[in-house]
């Protein structure tokens, strides 16, 4: 059940009316439901109950340290892509024993970073990152646990730049590699072989793709364990879709699927879920700012552009536009469209809606690489962020001011012509 509903005719987050968020801190804003991040989370623990398991989320979808201070307090481990992420998780009370550290492009401060923060895992892209970590963990007289990023060749059948697991990708080896791999950090005093991972795409709609993945990480598991190399845990990555338009599989019948073929093995199961731990608890909260009607075409110019929201310009994504307080009025076709200066810039297209000049707009499923991907394009402070739960409202992200966009930059001195 959706926490933004429709009630005396005003669009709400949880109990409190978009309105009055839009009234409190501007627009454009985002605003998230803290109930909403919680039930997701809590349908994969619950899912998984009956067995070892830890839930990784993953920073990049939406790293807001209150979000990430919900799911640290509900027990969440993280999957982190950056040492910035690793320490943002530090500072919204996570546990550094509890995080994967996974991408292919670590350096090695940020491995040395990560080892002595005690991570749990590095989650190993190629031969060379092993090497150099290799390295790094030796001269510090440390041991760094591994797992390698197995590339199953599996199409998850999503779009192109979120589609990760085919050989053509930029991420992790294939199978034969990786079982050279093991034996290599076996053999090394400085790496311990600990666990498996993959990771094949994000906005997937269907289970098969991720069953096949396992069937290929199980393959290499069991071979590694008759050559005396015993994986603690497995890692089948993020990934799961939500249901923008479409419809997306339920959390708890992928879980029971995956925990049907893990059988009776002594490994503990990880997950790295992003999108669907926040995709659906955002939205965000725009207002119109101009109507353009003509016979062409019918233009809403609001208040966010997709310096705030990326996602429609960047992969074409469909994400529902609701009016907050729907009225009276000859409703028609309406491109929603921000005030960047480029085509490309829209939230929505031919969306039907009953619009005046000032009304509020709320783009759903936004909680998911909405903020986090934001930028200054055009000048533009970066949205607000607030947090809803029950009554209650908490602005978790102030908006930028101007002064913040150029204050780390300067003009040379002396002549410059
Ligand atoms: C992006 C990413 C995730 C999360 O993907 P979602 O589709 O948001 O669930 C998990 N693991 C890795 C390695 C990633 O890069």
């Amino acid at each position: 059940m959706s926490a933004f509903k429709h009630q005396q005719g005003s669009l709400h987050c949880e109990g409190v009316p978009l309105e009055a968020i839009a009234e409190a801190h501007g627009t454009p804003t985002y605003v998230y439901s803290r109930q909403t991040i919680e039930s997701a989370f809590l349908a994969y623990q619950n899912a998984l109950a009956d067995r070892p398991h830890l839930i990784c989320y993953a920073v990049k979808a939406n790293s807001n340290l209150a979000v990430l201070n919900v799911l640290a307090g509900l027990g969440a481990g993280f999957d982190v892509v950056s040492i910035g992420e690793l320490e943002r998780v530090i500072a919204a009370g996570g546990a550094a024993d509890k995080v994967v550290f996974s991408g292919v492009g670590k350096t090695k401060q940020e491995m040395l970073s990560a080892l002595e923060h005690g991570i749990r895992c590095f989650n190993v892209e190629s031969e060379s990152e092993l090497l150099t970590l290799a390295g790094v963990a030796a001269t510090c007289g440390k041991t760094a646990p591994v797992s390698m990023r197995v590339n199953p060749d599996v199409d998850a059948g999503t779009h192109p730049y979120i589609s990760t697991g085919l050989r053509e990708n930029k991420f992790g080896v294939d199978i034969e590699t990786a079982r050279r791999l093991y034996q290599v950090a076996h053999d090394h005093r400085a790496l311990e072989p600990v666990a498996i991972d993959c990771h094949i795409g994000s906005q997937i709609l269907d289970i098969a793709p991720f069953l096949e993945s396992l069937d290929c990480l199980l393959a290499l598991v069991d071979d590694l364990a008759v050559e005396g190399i015993t994986l603690r845990h497995l890692d089948i990555g993020g990934g799961l879709g939500v249901s923008y338009q479409e419809s997306a599989p339920a959390i708890e019948e992928y879980m029971s699927v995956l925990t049907a073929k893990l059988g009776s093995r002594d490994l503990e199961l990880v997950l790295e879920p992003g999108r669907s731990i926040v995709a659906l608890a955002g939205t965000l909260l725009t207002r119109v700012l101009y109507l353009k009607p003509s016979d062409a075409k019918n233009f809403a110019v609001v208040d966010a552009a997709m310096n705030d929201l990326l996602r429609p310009s960047l992969y074409d994504a469909w994400q529902d536009i609701q009016a907050v307080t729907p009225h009276e009025g000859e409703s028609r076709h309406w491109d929603i469209v921000g005030p960047i200066c480029e085509t490309g810039d829209f939230l929505g297209k031919d969306r039907r809606l009953a619009l005046s000049e000032g009304d509020l707009l709320a783009a759903m499923g936004a909680g998911a690489y909405g903020f986090a991907m934001a930028s200054n394009y055009n000048t533009r402070p970066r949205a607000a962020e607030v947090m809803v739960s029950g009554e209650s409202l908490h602005l978790v992200g102030q908006r930028e001011a101007l002064s913040d966009l150029w204050q780390r930059e300067r003009i040379p001195e002396g002549p410059t012509s």
